[in-house]
This record gives structure tokens, C-alpha cells and sequence, in this order.
């Protein structure tokens, strides 16, 4: 049997930029001509985009890495490479991107936008950038920098104006199937309704709304399970309940109850939830024949007491549909639009500049040693078998201070300095 799954752990990953290629212009009978190596092709970015024919996270469930391209190195001749291609990720609208560390909201995907969660890392320069009148062939080249890497929590928060909520088999999804053109499965034994189901109900001209018929809000009670919480995610948003029951009692169990028992549910999962505006609604009413011992009265007596609004239906005969329908609509006209989350995690960019300030010293023993990711930056662009190259090293490390600053820290002339990856001997 299919399962909802409306939540996932994945790994996405953007692609590295391309490396910027080291060559030289190469004609016949032309003696060493110029650099002209091109430069590396921006890495593909990973991109969200809301799907409308998704309804669940279960695609999520066994494809867990996701990873965009690398953009290609230059070439010679000048020639860029490639940009790598974007890897867009579809999911159902209304999915919620949480950082997986911290929890907090990257992205609520509620809009058509699509919403770049990870950006391929920049292309590196080739060596034809670096040509200078004292430096007319550069032997080297900037590698690409990183892609970005994050783990993401997808959530599934579906976006309903309208959520049905009720104890299986009291005709919720009935409803949906009357109001809308959603078409459900309806059948009269429990658990039927495993994925929600989405429907948009047309009032008049311009006026419609969407409503959710949620799986399994209250399943799992019957077999002692608790009522699962997670599914009760997805009314979260909601801005009105219409609360079902079965009225008639068909299956004999009693209304009042029932409307209990999911009113604790909805206070425990949330004090919002509790407070959310509700038309308690009676259903089956085709099949009270005994005006003695019928519950409406105390049905309506218990949603007057609950502050909620109080409608009386046959969804199977699709007596009070209708009025039910507009009655929702004028309810919601006056209710604040549906929530959705503002983003609480930034992740870095990739193309954040990396500055001098990133350089860390420290002294261990005899050893200085100096490190950061501007260093490492820095270390990544020389070729080491260049002299010119070694000398560029040279001056950048001499303009960054680091020189000065080992100074200040009292290093001496030939005391041992590890800079990145390199040991050597330190030489004013
Ligand atoms: P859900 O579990 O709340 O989605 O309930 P369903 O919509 O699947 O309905 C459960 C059973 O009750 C089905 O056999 C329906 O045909 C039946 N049902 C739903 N509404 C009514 C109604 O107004 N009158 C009668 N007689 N049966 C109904
Ligand atoms: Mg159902």
C-alpha cells in the first residue's frame, strides 16, 4: 500500500566551477605568442521548483543525493568553458526547505518562483588574465572555486485555504469529491485516503478556493497508534477547518465524541490550531429517519458552546453542499490569507569574497604557521614549478602583511614557517 511521505532528508551539492586553463598562442612560424588560456565555466546550480502534479515527498525517499554539474575547464584560444547545468529539483507545492543542522526555514515553496538553494561555484581565470607588462607569460591559471554543499530537510506543509478534518469514514473525502472536481477514493472502510487530495471549489466568477482533504488525521487512534502528528502538519496552514461528522452515528459511535476527541488533537498539536476558525459540520443527515433521538441538537449545541458556525449536510446526496461551500467562502473572506514562512537561514554564497582577515596565525613549538581559506585560495592559483608564478605568491603574501606580521610575532630568519601547504625556511 502506497504511504504519504511527507517528509526527507537530502544531500544536494552545486557544481564546481571549471579551472582556468594555462596555454599559450601556438601559430606557425610565430615565436612564443602570448597567453591565452580561457577561463573555467560557472559549476550548475541546484534549483527548487514548485511542481503542481507532485502531492507528496515520496520521490524523496529513495534518491537522496543530488548533485549539479561541474562547469568545464577553459580552453586555449581564449575559449570559456562550458557553465555546468543546473539540476532543478521538483517538489509539491507548499514544501518547506529547512536546514537539516539547524532546523531553520531556508525556503517555503508555496510560489512559482524558482528558488536556487545551492549556486554552482564561479569559473576560474585563465592565464590570460594575468598577463602584465613585467609578466608577459603567466604559467598560471585560477582553479574553480566550490560548489556549495548543504543537507536539507524537506517538509511538506500543504497549502489549503480549506482542510477537512474528521475520524475516517465520516465523509470527508465524499465532500471533496462534491465540491470539486478532485477526485478522491471513496470507500466505506478506513484508511482510504493515503495521499492528500487537493480540490478547488468554485463559488462564482473569480471566487474559488482551494480545499485539502488530509490523510490519516485520525487513523491511527483507532488502533491505539496516537493520532501521528505529522499529519497534522498539513492543516496547519489552513485558514478554516470544516470539522465532519458522521452524524447519524453509522458506524456507531457517538458525534459529541468524536468532535472531542479531534478538537484534543488539533489543542495538543498546536494552541493556533485550536484556535483556527471551524464550521462544525454535520454529515449523513440522509440517514436520520428518528427526529427522537437525533443528534443534531447537541451537535450544534456543542459547536455554539466552541464558538465555531454549525451547517448540516448529506454529502452523498449532496444536500447542503452547496450552501456549505458559500458559507466557507464568506468565512474566508474575512480570514488573514494563508501563512507561509519567511526564510530564517541565509546559506553563504560561493562567490562571497574571501579576504585577507581570514588569515589565521598561530605559533606551535618552533613552528609559525599560517592558514585560512585566503591562503588556500591563494595556494590553489600558483604552480609552483613557475618562477614568475612563485613570485606572485611572493607579493600577494607581502601585501596581505603576512610577512609583517610573522615579524611582529618575532620569527627570525630561518625559524621554520608553514604557510598552506608549504614548509620552509623563513627569509625576510
Ligand atoms: P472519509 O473517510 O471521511 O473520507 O469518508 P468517505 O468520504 O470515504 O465516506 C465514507 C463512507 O460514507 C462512504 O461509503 C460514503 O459513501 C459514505 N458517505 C459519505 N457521506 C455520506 C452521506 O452524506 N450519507 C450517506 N448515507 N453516506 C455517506
Ligand atoms: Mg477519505
Amino acid at each position: 500500500m502506497p504511504q504519504f511521505i511527507d517528509t526527507a532528508k537530502i544531500w544536494i551539492r552545486s557544481g564546481k566551477g571549471g579551472d582556468g586553463k594555462v596555454s599559450f598562442h601556438r601559430e606557425k612560424y610565430i615565436a612564443s605568442g602570448g597567453p591565452d588560456g580561457g577561463d573555467g565555466g560557472r559549476g550548475g546550480s541546484v534549483i527548487f521548483q514548485v511542481d503542481d502534479n507532485m502531492s507528496t515527498l515520496m520521490d524523496f525517499r529513495y534518491k537522496k543525493k543530488y548533485t549539479a554539474s561541474p562547469g568545464e575547464s577553459g580552453g586555449s584560444k581564449r575559449c570559456s568553458g562550458k557553465d555546468g547545468k543546473d539540476l532543478v529539483i521538483r517538489v509539491p507545492r507548499g514544501t518547506i526547505l529547512r536546514d537539516a543542522q539547524s532546523g531553520q526555514v531556508i525556503k517555503d515553496l508555496s510560489d512559482a518562483e524558482p528558488f536556487v538553494a545551492a549556486r554552482g561555484g564561479r569559473g576560474g581565470w585563465g592565464n590570460s588574465h594575468f598577463a602584465t607588462p613585467t609578466r608577459q607569460a603567466p604559467r598560471f591559471a585560477k582553479p574553480g572555486l566550490p560548489g556549495q554543499e548543504l543537507e536539507i530537510r524537506l517538509e511538506l506543509k500543504l497549502l489549503a485555504d480549506v482542510g477537512l478534518v474528521g475520524f475516517p469514514n465520516v465523509g470527508k473525502s465524499t465532500l471533496l469529491s462534491m465540491a470539486s472536481a478532485a477526485r478522491p477514493k471513496i470507500a466505506n472502510y478506513h484508511f482510504t485516503t493515503l495521499t492528500p487530495n487537493l480540490g478547488v471549489v468554485h463559488i462564482g466568477e473569480g471566487q474559488s478556493f482551494v480545499m485539502a482533504d488530509i490523510p490519516g488525521v485520525i487513523e491511527g487512534a483507532s488502533e491505539g497508534a496516537g493520532l501521528g502528528h505529522a499529519f497534522l502538519r498539513h492543516i496547519d496552514r489552513c485558514r478554516l477547518l470544516l470539522h465532519i461528522v458522521d452524524a447519524a452515528g453509522s458506524e456507531g459511535r457517538d458525534p459529541v465524541d468524536d468532535l472531542e476527541k479531534i478538537n484534543n488533537e488539533l489543542s495538543q498539536y498546536s494552541i493556533d490550531l485550536e484556535k483556527r476558525p471551524q464550521i462544525v459540520v454535520a454529515n449523513k443527515t440522509d440517514l436520520i429517519f428518528d427526529e427522537e433521538s437525533s443528534q443534531l441538537p447537541a451537535i450544534k449545541q456543542w459547536a455554539e458552546e466552541h464558538g465555531f458556525a454549525y451547517a448540516e449536510m448529506s454529502a452523498a446526496t449532496n444536500q447542503g453542499v452547496r450552501e456549505l461551500m458559500h458559507m466557507a467562502w464568506q468565512a474566508l473572506e474575512t480570514l488573514p490569507p494563508v501563512i507561509v514562512y519567511e526564510p530564517e537561514f541565509v546559506p553563504e554564497p560561493v562567490d562571497k569574497p574571501v579576504t585577507e582577515d581570514t588569515i589565521s596565525y598561530k605559533r606551535m613549538n618552533e613552528y609559525y604557521i599560517v592558514e585560512g581559506e585566503w591562503i588556500d585560495r591563494l595556494f590553489a592559483s600558483i604552480n609552483f614549478d613557475d618562477y614568475e608564478s612563485r613570485q606572485y605568491l611572493d607579493r600577494r603574501l607581502r601585501a596581505a602583511g603576512v610577512f609583517d606580521k610573522l615579524e611582529e610575532m618575532g620569527i627570525h630568519d630561518g625559524d621554520p614557517v608553514v604557510i598552506g601547504d608549504m614548509e620552509f625556511e623563513y627569509e625576510r
